[in-house]
């Protein structure tokens, strides 16, 4: 069981950032400033453990709906509409069920994939989806509005600067490096324009996967390389600090929910790093929105 270091009080919105392929040794090597300042100022592990197998299709489908790999079943690198071994509880769902709004940033994917693209997103409950942008400074611009007039509920932004480097010119090389900083270069254009000592907003920042474990231009293995992310909490109502080694993705979206005062669903591999006690009170549910979830 995890120490639990996430406190919340208050907390209206989750941001999340998903650093695509960002292995947590990169960011001292590359002196990733943002990262390390967001690291330093909220609860932070640089040793945490993404799901089996280390696909960023796996991790996102964990990620926004709480179940291992096995159970929601995106198992490769292709994007396709899984069938689940079992009831799934998206968060984006459960978030809707209570009047809250889910939204997600990507870039760009080509208009043949598009609407397979969306129907996974509405699938997975996202109320609204933009594939817009070559990059994570671009990606960040088409949020922009939905950061200023979305300020309840779930905003995530996908940055794949990094796992694109790495696939091209392998981890940790130079042109990783590049990326890896324009990533945070882009993270530190968000903290600017999220308000971090607001504490209605709590920021997640983590990787999907790692890379250059068992092959320099992969991440698909049980490698240490490939396995571990670094995984940070920070904004309103996180107390700073160091959480435990070894937590997972899949202790993320447990604590997403939590964070706004939404109970766990027992589809839910991971745990919430929120004490118990802590929750926030549940939300007040509109009429119109409970009868329509
Ligand atoms: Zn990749």
């Amino acid at each position: 069981m995890t120490e639990q270091l996430i406190i919340s009080s208050g907390v209206r919105r989750v941001i999340v950032v998903v650093l695509d392929g960002l292995r947590p040794d990169a960011i001292t090597r590359f002196g990733l400033q943002n990262i390390l300042r967001l690291a330093r100022n909220g609860a932070s592990t640089f040793d945490a453990r993404t799901v089996s197998p280390s696909v960023t299709a796996a991790a996102m489908g964990s990620l926004l709906t709480g179940a291992a790999p096995s159970h929601h079943g995106l198992e490769s690198e292709r994007f396709h509409i899984p069938r689940a071994k079992g009831a799934l509880h998206p968060v984006a769902h459960e978030l809707a069920r209570c009047g809250m709004p889910s939204s997600g940033f990507m870039a760009h994917v080509p208009w043949l994939i598009r609407p397979l693209a969306r129907r996974i997103a509405r699938t997975l409950g996202l109320t609204t989806v933009r594939f817009r942008g070559n990059n994570a400074t671009q990606v960040l611009e088409a949020a922009r509005t939905q950061l200023r007039i979305q300020d309840t509920g779930l905003i995530l932004l996908h940055w794949a600067d990094a796992d694109r480097a790495g696939h091209e010119h392998g981890w940790m090389s130079d042109a990783y490096g590049q990326a890896a900083v324009a990533m945070d270069r882009a993270l530190g254009q968000l903290m600017r324009v999220v308000d971090l000592s607001d504490r209605s907003t709590v920021m997640i920042a983590l990787a999907d996967h790692g890379g250059g474990g068992r092959a320099l231009r992969h991440h698909n293995s049980d490698h240490p390389a490939d396995r571990t992310i670094p995984v940070i909490f920070a904004g309103g109502g996180v107390r700073p600090g160091t959480l435990p080694a070894g937590i997972s993705l899949l202790d993320v979206p447990a604590t997403i929910l939590a964070l706004l005062g939404i109970p766990r669903p027992a589809s839910y591999a991971g745990q919430s790093l929120v004490p118990r006690g802590m929750m926030a009170s549940p939300p007040a549910v509109p009429l119109a929105a409970a009868s329509a979830a």
